[in-house]
């Protein structure tokens, strides 16, 4: 891979707006940039400017001024990429950013790949993969607790731990090395017993950084959800109730059939991702209407089940089916119309669920509350540091964690078997490398590109 390429990118949203930056990075960036980069003071050399300087004037092809401009200069190793850099900071029109970025490359950039410059920071060995990875995240952000995350992962905090593990683990898998090598000199009678003792901690908090991923993900992702209950109990008018004043941002995710429609609202900075509300609007996600199996099939997807029930009404045969599907389901139960004479006490209704019960008036916006708290309780028990413990939010980083966990509880076994110590350090290094995946250690090229390739342009 030649990283050494000048490439350049616009780094800023492609809609006109008040400014644009595009980025240089590479080699030769403040070369070419010396080409097309008219300073106000006549013979300043950007190639030549120190790094962290900012310098004004105007770019100019064949003679021709494209715009009025400031330049930031920024030096190997000391930028985002670690390479020469210079940023133009130009007025953010969109055929004046794509004027500009066309003279950087008719000068010997060429067109940077979504990701590249991040790519390269990582290559440079200025961030690991799981930080890049962090960038990426945060751009994507779409709540508090994902850019939370997301800025403690940058800042190295689940490096840090997983550099930790992997440490512990080799010092183990060198001492057996060193003395199968050396058995005069160093015995490892009573050894398997220790490294046992040693493992077990280890495997106890991989153990529970897995079983962190999944609130992990509901923090990035948000939480999927789905709300139940008969026709005309009160779905939508719940949903407006938990909207409240952040209505604004709502968007509708169109999806392309009835069954993907999703609409994202927020609660104490947590995303609920509403699924099917395309059945709630037509008041048709009855169990009756939409058959059981869809039911049962929107209760397995979710990550929260909100049922209502409608407190003016006795329960009747639909509701004593929803009940069925939900137990042992995260779901809170909602007795909605406490406006209403009550033909069910929030006592019966807890009877009937065996859930706690919240009792609302969707209509007058009372108890909606307490249904906030319970989604925090459930969500976030005592909130999420992300400075103390290993919060996993990816995927890949899951799967790395629970290999590396397999290959720990391999030895463990191999130890109670009485295996020879010598079989202990293939799982070791196992464990060791899968965690070293984590940090883009041992990396291919082709996951490498994958996952790069997934940055938006300009990053
Ligand atoms: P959905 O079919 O479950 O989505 O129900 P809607 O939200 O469309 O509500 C159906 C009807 O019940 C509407 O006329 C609402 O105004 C009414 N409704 C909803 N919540 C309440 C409530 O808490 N109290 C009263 N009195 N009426 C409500």
């Amino acid at each position: 891979m030649q990283t050494t390429q000048t490439i350049a990118a616009i780094a800023t949203a492609l809609t006109n707006s008040g400014i644009g930056i595009i980025r240089v990075s590479g080699e030769d960036s403040l070369e070419i940039m010396d080409q097309i980069f008219r300073p106000e003071k006549k013979d300043l050399k950007l190639s030549e400017c120190k790094g962290y300087t900012v310098h004004y004037g105007h770019i100019e092809e064949n003679g021709e001024v494209i715009d009025e401009v400031l330049v930031m200069v920024m030096r190997a190793p000391h930028s985002y990429t670690t390479e020469n850099t210079a940023e133009i900071d130009c007025h953010g029109g969109v055929l004046v950013m794509k004027r500009i970025l066309q003279a950087v490359l008719n000068h010997g950039a060429r067109l940077a790949e979504p990701g590249e410059f991040t790519k390269r920071a990582f290559l440079g060995g200025r961030i690991d993969l799981s930080q890049a990875e962090a960038v990426m995240d945060l751009i994507e952000a779409k709540n508090d607790y994902a850019m939370e995350s997301s800025i403690a992962q940058l800042r190295g905090t689940l490096s840090e731990k997983i550099r930790k593990l992997r440490e512990k683990i080799l010092y183990e898998t060198a001492f057996i090395e060193t003395a199968l090598d050396d058995p005069e000199h160093i015995s490892l009678d009573g050894y398997p017993e220790k490294l046992r003792s040693r493992l077990l901690p280890l495997i106890a908090e991989m153990k529970e950084a897995e079983k962190n991923f999944g609130s992990g993900r509901v923090i990035r992702e948000g939480i999927k959800t789905v709300i139940l209950g008969k026709p005309n109990v009160g779905k939508s008018s719940l949903m407006n109730a938990l909207l409240g004043e952040e209505r604004a941002i709502v968007t509708d995710i169109a999806g392309t059939t009835r069954d993907t429609l999703e609409e994202n609202l927020r609660v104490r900075g947590i995303s609920l991702n509403i699924i099917d509300t395309a059945g709630i609007r037509d008041t048709d996600n009855t169990v009756e209407k939409i058959g059981v199996e869809k039911a049962r099939d929107l209760v397995e997807k979710a990550d929260l089940i909100l049922y209502l029930i409608d407190g003016s009404k006795e329960l009747d045969d639909n509701d004593r089916e929803i009940i069925e599907m939900i137990r042992d389901r995260k779901c809170i139960v909602i007795l909605n119309k406490t406006d209403l004479d009550l033909k069910i006490t929030q006592e019966r209704a807890e009877q009937e669920t065996g859930q706690y019960v919240i009792p609302v008036s969707a209509k007058e916006k009372t108890g909606i509350e307490k249904i906030e708290d319970r989604i925090e309780e459930m969500f976030l028990s005592g909130g999420i540091d992300f400075n103390d413990e290993v919060v996993i939010t990816n995927v890949r980083h899951q799967n790395a964690v629970r290999e590396a966990k397999n290959s720990l509880e391999m030895v463990v076994r191999s130890i109670d078997d009485g295996m020879p110590e010598d079989f202990f350090t293939i799982d070791l290094m196992n464990a060791y490398e899968q965690l070293g995946t984590i940090l883009g250690e041992e990396l291919g090229d082709d996951l490498a590109n994958e996952i790069f390739a997934r940055f938006c342009m300009g990053k």
